[in-house]
């Protein structure tokens, strides 16, 4: 019997794979496996329904991670992809797995990080599931959101002319990553030591505590913009610019000195001695936009302080350039997150 490794697939290959077989009978199934969420016609509104799992020792560690953090990011990460479909979320199920070195008052802090960002985006826990596990701790969020079918914006609609833009800054969640995993590896080895934060509470922030864009959405909104495409970043800016301009039939070209990246993000980077581009590139869970509009809508942000245009869509069909400081053209890869590398 063959056996194909999953490491070959990949997390695209995997799931590219398993939805093959799968053909929508639903009139009601507008847009199924392949967007920031599914979007489901319910006459008049548009319902988008997204769900993410996260799992304790691959997508959070709890040696440095506080428990009200991890209920406010698991919401915020759902939410995101609701934003990314141009919806307004309406409401969240949780469902969590928990082994028994969980205490009651440890799923309490838990759920009050849900229930802050519950407050915070305006959304209802409506349901879950609950079971214990083995060993450690697994949390899964679907989240459900409202649109219709003049907003509601997809991955696979850029046209080519159109400009490339981002939401905040990238990398900085992944280098708080690196910040925290290292301070870790060295409290470990020497429990006497303070583990040393201070300077880069925005890159810790960004890992820990992410927010969902939705004042971006409302912005857009009210400058009278409707992205032609849209995506979250979640996997880092190479890998979404891919998927856009893959879906969309199209390429890219992107200018390194329009990528935008905090000061903290690139001094420590500079102390690693990494380049601080490789953490916006292919670091992830920045859960900033990556939209693209129209030229004609530029006027309307050309100064927007939030937004940055970052380079613009090509006819070229799965040709992406990364156009380096000193002019050169770079072909982007999707690093991103690697799920089932060996
Ligand atoms: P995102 O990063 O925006 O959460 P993903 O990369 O996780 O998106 O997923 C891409 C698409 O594949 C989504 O439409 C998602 O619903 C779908 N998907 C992911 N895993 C599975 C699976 N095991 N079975 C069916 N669909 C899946
Ligand atoms: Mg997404």
């Amino acid at each position: 019997m063959k056996r194909t490794s999953l490491s070959e697939l990949g997390e695209f290959g995997l799931i590219q794979h398993l939805s093959e077989k799968f053909v929508n009978k639903q009139s009601s199934t507008l847009k199924g496996i392949g967007d920031d969420a599914a979007v489901l016609d319910y006459g008049g509104k548009l319902i988008v329904l997204t769900t993410d799992l996260l799992i304790e020792g691959i997508h959070y560690d709890l040696r440095y991670t506080p428990l009200k953090h991890l209920g406010y990011k698991a919401v915020t990460v759902n939410l995101s992809d609701v934003y990314a479909m141009n919806a307004v979320p309406k409401q969240i199920t949780v469902s969590l797995g928990i082994s028994s070195k969980f205490y009651l008052e440890a799923i309490d802090e838990i759920y009050e990080g849900i229930r802050i960002a519950c407050e915070a985006y305006g959304v209802d826990l409506v349901g879950g599931d609950t079971s214990t596990i083995k060993n450690g701790s697994i949390l899964s969020i679907t989240a459900l959101g409202e649109t219709d079918a003049e907003s509601v914006v997809y991955r696979h609609t850029a046209n080519s002319g159109d400009l490339l833009c981002v939401s905040g800054d990238l990398g900085a969640a992944y280098a708080g990553l690196q910040l925290l995993e290292r301070e870790e590896h060295l409290f470990t080895a020497d429990p006497s030591m303070t583990p040393v934060l201070k300077g880069y509470e925005y890159i810790v922030q960004r890992q820990l505590r992410p927010e969902a864009r939705k004042d971006i959405i409302l912005m857009l909104r009210d400058l009278d913009i409707k992205p032609t495409a849209m995506i979250d970043i979640s996997d880092g800016l190479s890998s979404e610019i891919i998927h856009i301009g893959t879906k969309s039939g199209k390429g890219a070209k992107l200018y390194e000195n329009k990528i935008p990246i905090a000061d903290e993000t690139r001094s420590f980077a500079t102390e690693l001695g990494i380049d601080a581009l490789t953490y916006a590139l292919n670091g992830g869970e920045d859960y900033e936009l990556l939209f693209t509009i129209k030229q004609t809508d530029f006027p309307k942000l050309k100064n927007n302080p939030d937004i940055s245009v970052i380079g613009h869509i090509t006819e070229m069909s799965e040709e992406f350039l990364l156009i380096t400081q000193d002019g050169t053209p770079v072909r982007l890869r999707a690093q991103g997150w690697k799920n089932f590398s060996k």
